[in-house]
C-alpha cells in the first residue's frame, strides 16, 4: 500500500479574519481559492512544513497555533490536514509569491464569497465554527 502523504493547509488568522489564496496554477485549479500550504517533506513535521510553505508562498513568518480536527482526502496518496496559524510580530504582510495570484482576508460573513477548492470546503466549514469567537 502506498503511504499517505500529508498536505498541510494554513488557516492564517489576523484577528477574526482568515487568509484565502487564489491559485494561479495548475490550469484545472487556477481561479479557485485555498488555504495556503503544501506537502510535508520526508522527515519534516507538519508544523515545520506549514512554516516553510507560508514563507515560500507568501513571504511571511508565521507560527502554527493548533491542529483543526479532521482530515480530508485529496487525490491519493494525499490527505489534507489544517492548522490555525498567526503571523509573527516581525512578519511582513503576505504577498502572493508563488502558486497564487491574489490574497484576501475574509471576515466570517465573507467566508463563502470566494470559490474554494472542493477539497478545502469541509475544512473551511470547520474553521467558520472557530472564527469570530
Ligand atoms: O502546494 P502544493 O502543490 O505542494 O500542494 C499539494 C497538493 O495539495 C496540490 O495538489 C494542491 O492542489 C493540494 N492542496 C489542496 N488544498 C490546499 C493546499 C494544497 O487541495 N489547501
Amino acid at each position: 500500500m502506498t503511504e499517505r502523504i500529508v498536505v498541510v493547509g494554513a488557516a492564517l488568522f489576523d484577528g477574526d479574519r482568515l487568509l484565502a489564496a487564489r491559485r494561479s496554477a495548475p490550469p484545472e485549479l487556477a481561479g479557485r481559492w485555498e488555504l495556503p500550504g503544501g506537502k510535508v517533506e520526508p522527515g519534516e513535521t507538519p508544523e515545520a512544513a506549514l512554516v516553510r510553505e507560508l514563507h515560500e508562498e507568501l513571504g511571511v513568518h508565521a507560527d502554527p497555533v493548533a491542529r483543526v480536527s479532521g482530515e480530508w482526502p485529496l487525490r491519493p496518496p494525499y490527505v489534507l490536514q489544517v492548522w490555525t496559524a498567526r503571523l509573527c510580530p516581525d512578519s511582513a504582510a503576505p504577498k502572493p509569491l508563488q502558486d497564487h495570484d491574489e490574497l484576501r482576508w475574509l471576515t466570517r460573513d465573507e467566508l463563502w464569497t470566494v470559490p474554494w477548492l472542493d477539497q478545502d470546503v469541509e475544512a473551511v466549514r470547520e474553521l467558520s465554527a472557530l472564527q469570530g469567537r
